[in-house]
């Protein structure tokens, strides 16, 4: 047993000793960790040697960093940025993407997303004031509130990306030579995020979708359909019933009991479920208000920038879930707020439990 795989077979591989490093997790595949300007700190990336030259999974930040990681990780595996044949990007979040467009630069490699990432990369060259402005007046927050969010990015301005050049969907056999890769569309944390299945070595490269440690939030629902908290927890038990032997996530360490780690993340997401629809019946709530009330301290009071703003998707999203369960109703207002219905005065609060 080499040293890499016996800190990948270890407890808490690859935290102990600090940051992930360079490590074989399966013949011809290895993970490349790249920094990230915040945190978690590293993105994983996955190669994958063929006889044509190495594909990704994921391509890491867009920095000059993550640039010089990559290109030096390459370097160690005895290959180059410029033999890259393929990029495959599970979301379109930039600590996965970002670097993507550069690779395709230096190596002509094809870049690829599902559609309904490709859609959300046109969001990050709208202004960020923008997108916050209208999720906060969304959520009914005070207009007050709103203006000081906005203010904190003032300065800041959108990201021009480059589009992917194919789009890949669910049960897809993306064309990587020798490898026996299967897309699963697993939306939730994005609305087109992809796992990728290795049937051959029994591997789920999981993205942001199912992290060993944290628990990821959900995209904002994009119009009155949408339930990503619902779409998630659908995935949940296909990807169980794949049994894999190894999961590798895009942030912290491989792990191998999928069954366990379900079932902490599906409490986990039913279990504020379940404290939404006990706070939606002591009376009508906007987002903005159930959001303070979903936090210990009561509050959102102090919170600014992306924690503000994925406090405020987690309500939206709960409860466009209990909309979807037929157990809360939006009402336009203004300022837009929810009400429980009849089915959920009826409920007991177990019921959302998983
Ligand atoms: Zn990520």
């Amino acid at each position: 047993m080499s040293i890499d795989e016996e800190r990948l077979s270890g407890p808490g591989w690859p935290l102990k000793g600090g940051r992930p490093r360079l490590t074989r997790v399966r013949p011809g595949l290895w993970s490349l960790p790249l920094p990230l300007p915040g945190p978690p700190g590293d993105v994983l990336v996955y190669v994958l040697e063929t006889d044509a030259g190495p594909y990704l999974i994921d391509a890491g930040w867009n920095n000059e960093e993550g640039w010089a990681a990559l290109t030096a990780g390459l370097r160690a595996l005895g290959t180059r940025v410029e033999d890259v044949r393929g990029v495959l990007v599970t979301h379109s979040h930039l600590d996965h993407y970002g670097l993507a467009p550069r690779i395709r630069e230096a190596s002509g490699a094809w870049v690829a997303l599902h559609a309904l990432d490709d859609a959300a990369l046109v969001e990050f060259r709208h202004h960020p004031a923008l997108r916050l402005g209208a999720l906060l007046r969304r959520a009914g927050a005070p207009e007050d509130a709103v203006r000081r969010a906005l203010d904190d990015l003032a300065g800041r301005s959108g990201v021009d990306i480059a589009p992917p050049d194919r789009h890949l969907s669910d049960r897809e056999r993306p064309d990587v030579p020798g490898w026996d890769l299967t897309t699963l569309w697993t939306p939730g944390h994005t609305p087109g995020h992809l796992c990728f299945w290795d049937s051959r070595h029994r591997l789920l490269l999981a993205g942001d979708h199912l992290l060993p440690r944290t628990k990821v939030g959900m995209h904002a629902p994009r119009d009155e359909d949408d339930d990503p908290l619902g779409d998630y927890l659908g995935t949940l038990d296909p990807l169980m019933r794949l049994r894999p032997d190894l999961v590798l996530p895009a942030h912290e360490y491989p792990y191998t009991d999928l069954v366990t780690r379900v079932g902490e993340l599906r409490d986990a997401h039913t279990a504020r479920v379940a404290t939404t629809a006990s706070l939606l019946r002591e009376g009508p709530v906007t987002a903005w208000q159930l959001a303070g009330r979903l936090r210990r301290s009561g509050t959102l009071a102090g919170l600014r920038g992306f924690p503000l703003r994925a406090t405020v998707t987690r309500a939206l999203v709960i409860l466009a879930h209990l909309r979807r369960l037929g157990a809360a109703r939006e009402e336009p207002g203004p300022p837009p707020h929810w009400t429980a219905t009849p089915l959920l005065e009826r409920c007991a609060e177990a019921a959302f439990r998983s």
